[in-house]
C-alpha cells in the first residue's frame, strides 16, 4: 500500500478523509451534541409526562429522561453507526446527571464522543389531574340489582372490574379514563367517570361477569361555548337471581350456579344439569336459597323415588329420586320446603 503525506499535518497515513488524514479529519468534527441542561414536565401527581405538545400517560421516570435527552441530541449530519450509552445519576427530587459516551463514524472515519448534560424536571400538574381534582366527570355508573340489594361480594368485584377497565384505557392512552370518585350506597355503588366512553366500557365488562343489562340516560347540564354540555347515567342491573338462589322456571325448579347472560343450575327434581339463555326465561319465579336447607331423615331410597321425613310435620315424603343421591337410608339429606313442594339439593 502506498503511504501518504497528510497536506495539513504531514504525518503518514493510509487512508484520506475529505483529503486528510483521520485526525485531522476528526479533530474538527463531533459525532453528537447536546445542550448543558435540558428541562422536562412531569406531573407530579400521577407521573405523565408533557411531550410533543401534549400530556401523555405515566411513564417510568427514568425512560422519560432518557427520551429528553435522545430527542435533544445533535448528530453530525454525516453520522452513521452510532452507538451511545447513557449513564444516569439522579441529583435530588427534580434533577438528573446523564453522562453521554459513545461511538460511530463520519464518511467511514470512526470516532468516539464523551459528554454530559442535565435534566431539569419541572413538576406540575397534568390535565387530567387538574380535571380530577377540580371535581370533574362526564358520567355515573350507577350499579343495582334487579329487585334486590346487590351483595358485598359483587359490589367488591365491580369496583375491581371498573378500576382494571379504567387504568387498562389509561395505559393504551385515554387520558380521560379515569373514575373521580366511588360513591357507596345502601341500594349499590356509583362510579363517577371521567369519559362516558369508560362509562360504557364499565358497565360492559360488569355484564361480561355478572350478566344483566344497562341504560343510559342523558342529561343537560349546561353549555360551553354555545354547545350544549350532557352528563351521562347508566343506570346497571345485576340480575334477580344469584347462586344458590332456587328458582322455577316454568315447571323445573332450578338451583342457580350461575346466572349471567345464562343462567345453569341443578334441576333439583331430577338431578340434570340446566342452561338457558337468561333473556328466553319465560315465568321465572324465586321459590328459596340453598342457604335455607333443612337436615332431613332419608328413609327408604327407591329406584325411582325417595321418602322423607318432613322435619317438621314428621311426616313421610315421597319425591323424584334425583341423580346426585348418594345418601343411604337412615342417614340425613338437605332439603328445601318450597311451595312447589320438598327437593333435596346436592
Ligand atoms: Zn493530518
Ligand atoms: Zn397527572
Amino acid at each position: 500500500m502506498a503511504t501518504l503525506f497528510c497536506p495539513k499535518c504531514g504525518k503518514d497515513t493510509d487512508v484520506f478523509f475529505d483529503n486528510v488524514c483521520k485526525q485531522c479529519f476528526t479533530q474538527n468534527r463531533t459525532l453528537i451534541k447536546c445542550a448543558q441542561v435540558l428541562y422536562t414536565r412531569i406531573c407530579a401527581t400521577c407521573g405523565s409526562v408533557f411531550k410533543r405538545g401534549k400530556w401523555s400517560s405515566g411513564e417510568d421516570e427514568e425512560k422519560t429522561i432518557m427520551e429528553c435527552v435522545n430527542g435533544s441530541l445533535e448528530h453530525d449530519p454525516e453520522a452513521h453507526d452510532v452507538k451511545l450509552d447513557f449513564t444516569l445519576k439522579p441529583m435530588d427530587y427534580s434533577r438528573y446527571k446523564v453522562h453521554i459516551e459513545g461511538s460511530g463514524k463520519i464518511k467511514g472515519a470512526p470516532i468516539e464522543v464523551a459528554l454530559d448534560t442535565e435534566v431539569r424536571i419541572s413538576r406540575e400538574t397534568c390535565d387530567t389531574c387538574s380535571r380530577i381534582a377540580g371535581g370533574y366527570f362526564e358520567g355515573i355508573v350507577q350499579i343495582r340489582a334487579d329487585k334486590r340489594i346487590p351483595t358485598s361480594e359483587e359490589l367488591g368485584k365491580c369496583t375491581q372490574i371498573a378500576e382494571d377497565v379504567a387504568s387498562r384505557s389509561r395505559v393504551k392512552g385515554d387520558r380521560l379514563s379515569f373514575i373521580a370518585s366511588i360513591l357507596e350506597l345502601d341500594e349499590g355503588v356509583d362510579y363517577y367517570v371521567g369519559s362516558m366512553k369508560l362509562g360504557k366500557q364499565i358497565c360492559k365488562a360488569i355484564i361480561d361477569v355478572y350478566g344483566g343489562k344497562f341504560l343510559e340516560s342523558p342529561k343537560l347540564v349546561g353549555q360551553k361555548n354555545g354547545v350544549d354540555l350532557y352528563r351521562i347515567t347508566f343506570a346497571l342491573r345485576l340480575p334477580e337471581f344469584v347462586r344458590g338462589d332456587i328458582i322455577i322456571v316454568g315447571d323445573k325448579v332450578i338451583e342457580v350456579q350461575n346466572c349471567g347472560k345464562h343462567v345453569t343450575g341443578i334441576d333439583l327434581e331430577t338431578g340434570k344439569r340446566f342452561m338457558e339463555n337468561f333473556n328466553d326465561l319465560i315465568d321465572v319465579k324465586k321459590l328459596s336459597r340453598k342457604q335455607d336447607a333443612v337436615l332431613a331423615v332419608l328413609v327408604a331410597d327407591e329406584e325411582r323415588t325417595i321418602q322423607v321425613l318432613d322435619p317438621e310435620t314428621y311426616e313421610t315424603i315421597t319425591i323424584k329420586r334425583p341423580e346426585f343421591l348418594s345418601a343411604e337410608a337412615g342417614n340425613e339429606v338437605k332439603i328445601v320446603k318450597t311451595a312447589k313442594g320438598i327437593f333435596v339439593v346436592p
